[in-house]
């Protein structure tokens, strides 16, 4: 079945579409928070770095046993580089991963004395932390919107509702930043990700049961992909 054809919206009907959306969703999820579990700042940092092309179900197994371990800046820091890859193999790219924790500690301690910092400016300076991540921890730890979190599943839910016409993450942040207000930047994230993790999944969303059906450009359409990917089973 076709995609249904749609004009190009302006942009009062994307604010307008996007307000809809976050109202339905935040009555769907009303507690709206990232997955990862965490107690601190550097265990999100370090979960959020982890769950690149990972379910949160996995990086939470492993953080699980790995928050037991390493409780500091300088322990990770100072950790054998194959004893850290051994204990995050599982969850995949796990060489990059660990060296990207390894040396974000590095620089905590000599920048930040051993300190995650709270602006976008100094997290993007650490190694192998992007505006994604950054978002993640300003968010969900310090409670600052100074952008919207854009995973895998708003990357996805953005497209299919229409939201944005981008591929890239930042320009699909770009575009969201113009329809929503600053207020839900926070929240925006959280809830589109619960959204695509409980129903909008990437395979085979649930659009009979979703409450953004009569609204979303996309809620006829039938997925017939290939196999997914090892990087596409998130959903
Ligand atoms: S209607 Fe379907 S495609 Fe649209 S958001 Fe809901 S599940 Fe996703």
């Amino acid at each position: 079945m076709a995609k249904r054809k749609t004009k190009t919206p302006t942009l009062e009907e994307l604010k307008k579409r996007a307000a809809t959306v976050l109202s339905r969703l935040k009555r769907a999820y009303p507690k709206p928070s990232t997955a990862l579990h965490h107690s601190s700042p550097l265990q999100l940092l370090v979960a959020t770095i982890l769950s690149a092309q990972c379910t949160d179900e996995r990086v939470n197994m492993v953080t699980k046993e790995l928050f037991k371990t390493y409780r500091t800046v300088d322990e990770y820091a100072t950790t054998d580089p194959g004893v850290l890859e051994h204990a995050i193999h599982s969850t995949g790219f796990y060489r990059a991963k660990a060296r990207n924790i390894i040396n974000c500690c590095k620089v905590l301690l000599e920048k930040h004395k051993g300190n995650v910092p709270g602006t976008m400016g100094e997290l993007i300076q650490l190694p192998g932390v992007g505006r994604k991540t950054a978002n993640v921890v300003l968010g969900n730890v310090f409670g600052r919107a100074e952008g919207i979190v854009v995973d895998t599943h708003v990357k996805r839910l953005a497209e299919r509702l229409r939201l944005s016409t981008k591929t890239d993450p930042e320009k699909i942040e770009q575009d969201l930043i113009q329809t929503i207000p600053r207020k839900d930047w926070i929240a925006t994230g959280n809830l589109l990700i619960w959204h695509g993790r409980r129903v909008c999944h990437a395979r085979k969303p649930k659009c009979p049961e979703c409450s953004l059906n009569d609204i979303c450009p996309s809620a006829d359409i039938v997925i017939s992909l290939p196999p997914p990917s090892p990087s596409q089973r998130k959903a």
